[in-house]
């Protein structure tokens, strides 16, 4: 056993070194009471049980994990990957590294927060102290409850007033460097670090390299993540004008910033994004919430705050905020909606650019998820958010179960009624069809005029085109009109059941439909 003391900061999350609180506490203890210093990431098999994690999201976290190994060395530090499952890793640890302080940023999953009281008993019985800080979104949801005595806000709005109320917690300044100190001896008994504890090749992770797509455009890490950030901030005129609606889904370039996966990650924090938005409004006329960038970020905080005091508000059954409704179960439905052969080719492009890009523009996520939920194919949203967990870039477990509650009108929207369609929504932003073009090739002889619904084209012309519909691109899934029809009475059925009378939530009693 080490005999001098160590402090590790647990990275999960917030894999960045900027305004990253529970790593510059550990860094300052560990100077302060003269201790080693390491920070560590856990390779924990047992997150694979709670999500499902496609090729394109382990490369994604692989280049994050190499950022910040070269960012922490700037700390004289490095990152420690520890292959193997918190629970039985830490006791391990704290006796081989003779711990005495281990701080992590604070998380709000239910994997995350029981994976997180196993090992702080397990600290307890090695004596080893526990300090967790909270940085995931820039308001802490506790904060917010309680603000809001003790509810929790159900609507945009109102969460928007209770927050105008707190303070906005600042970033806080990057770590200071470590002395000489503070770096660990390699300990005779253990295998030379960088065979132990190097980030991962992709290889290593059991990713087959030949499943990342070749159109993956968009690189891990904090570097990348502040390039970027800062990229779209020098653009004044597209962050004071911005409004979400008036974005394209459809266009071929990002009409979004696609700081989601960074932000996901926690390779860059929310309140500095927020901060330097804030910065780049002032004195300036600008858009506002909901439809501002600002308010993009206040979408995050509030399905944030809902998640973390939900009970079950991943699944329907037990769900008190989610309207309960009848989906079926369609394997083929869901395998053909998954893999883009739903023979909409709006619908498709899509699902096409989320399985080899892992990013969507949020209302393309909207045409797609009501494609397969109320609006055309009556599958449950739970399979839905599956889907997207698999594959997006992004996928937050609050935030891509909030959006799907919203989508399949089960909580927050309840305009069950107003449906897309899967033709004339993507024609509005790109009438020429670049896009399907681009992610349905198959189709990218057809012109403009019929992209949308090959399936009314001569068998003639759909020879010409050299794409013919049913053998070299599918016959549509489902006649959206019909099933639009259908889905809509079953919608005002599970509804009109719905008690939209007062009901108990662990918070106290609000209205069900508020
Ligand atoms: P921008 O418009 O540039 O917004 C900036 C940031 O604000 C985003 O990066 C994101 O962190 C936040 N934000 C924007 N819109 C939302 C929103 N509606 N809800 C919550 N936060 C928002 N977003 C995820 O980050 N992870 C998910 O798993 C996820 N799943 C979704 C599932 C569905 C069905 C839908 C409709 C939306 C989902 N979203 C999810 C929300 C949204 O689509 C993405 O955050 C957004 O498209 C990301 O692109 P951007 O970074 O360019 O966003």
């Amino acid at each position: 056993m080490a005999s001098k003391t160590t402090v590790i900061h647990w990275f999960r999350k917030g894999l960045r070194v900027h305004d990253n609180p529970a790593l510059v506490r550990a860094v300052e203890e560990a100077i302060s009471r003269k201790s080693y210093f390491r920070a560590i990431f856990m390779l924990d098999p047992g997150i694979l049980s709670w999500m499902t994690v496609g090729p394109n999201r382990w490369r994604f976290l692989q280049e994050t994990l190499s950022d910040l190994d070269e960012n922490l060395k700037k700390i004289n530090s490095r990152l420690y990957v520890i292959r193997g499952n918190p629970n039985e890793t830490f006791p391990k640890l704290f006796k081989l590294w003779n711990v005495e302080l281990l701080t992590f940023e604070h998380d709000i999953e239910p994997y995350s927060i029981e994976r997180d009281e196993i090992v702080k008993n397990q600290a307890e019985k090695f004596n080893v102290e526990v300090i967790e800080e909270y940085s995931l979104t820039i308001f802490n949801p506790e904060l917010v409850v309680q603000k809001n005595r003790g509810s929790t806000p159900m609507t945009y709005q109102k969460f928007l007033s209770v927050a105008s109320e707190l303070k906005v917690p600042q970033p806080v300044d990057n770590p200071t460097k470590l002395p000489n100190s503070c770096i660990p001896e390699l300990d005779k008994n253990e295998l030379k670090d960088e065979e132990v504890y190097d980030v991962p090749t992709l290889e290593q992770l059991g990713v087959n390299s030949s499943e990342i797509s070749e159109y993956s455009r968009f690189p891990g890490g904090e570097t990348e993540a502040l390039r970027r950030m800062n990229e779209k901030l020098k653009d004044v005129k597209f962050i004071c004008e911005f409004e979400k609606p008036n974005t394209s889904p459809n266009s071929l370039e990002p009409s979004t910033t696609v700081l989601s996966p960074y932000l996901k990650f926690g390779a860059l924090s929310a309140r500095l994004f927020y901060q330097k938005i804030k910065e780049v409004y002032r004195g300036r006329k600008h858009s506002s919430p909901p439809v501002s960038l600002e308010g993009q970020l206040i979408w995050r905080e509030f399905y944030y705050t809902v998640a973390a005091t939900t009970e079950n508000y991943d699944r329907m059954v037990g769900n008190k905020i989610c309207t309960q409704i009848p989906w079926k179960t369609n394997p083929k439905y869901l395998e053909a909606w998954k893999n883009g052969r739903s023979g909409y080719p709006f619908i498709d492009a899509i699902m096409r650019q989320l399985k080899q890009e892992g990013w969507i523009h949020h209302l393309g996520r909207h045409a797609v998820a009501c494609f397969l939920t109320r609006g055309d194919l009556w599958c449950s949203w739970e399979d839905g958010v599956k889907v997207f967990e698999e594959f997006l870039l992004d996928a937050d477990w609050a935030l891509n179960t909030g959006n799907w509650l919203w989508l399949s009108a089960s909580a927050f929207f309840h305009q069950y009624y107003r449906v897309y369609s899967p033709i004339a929504f993507g024609k509005k932003t790109d009438p020429e069809g670049k896009y399907i073009k681009k992610y349905v090739p198959e189709l990218r002889k057809y012109p403009s005029g019929s992209i949308y619904e090959p399936w009314k084209v001569s068998l003639e012309n759909q020879k010409k085109y050299g794409c013919v519909i049913g053998t070299d691109y599918p016959h549509r899934i489902v006649i959206h009109e019909d099933a639009m029809k259908e889905n809509l009475s079953r919608m005002k059925a599970a509804y009109a059941k719905k008690k939209v009378d007062v009901e108990e939530t662990p918070q106290g009693k609000r209205k069900a439909d508020s």
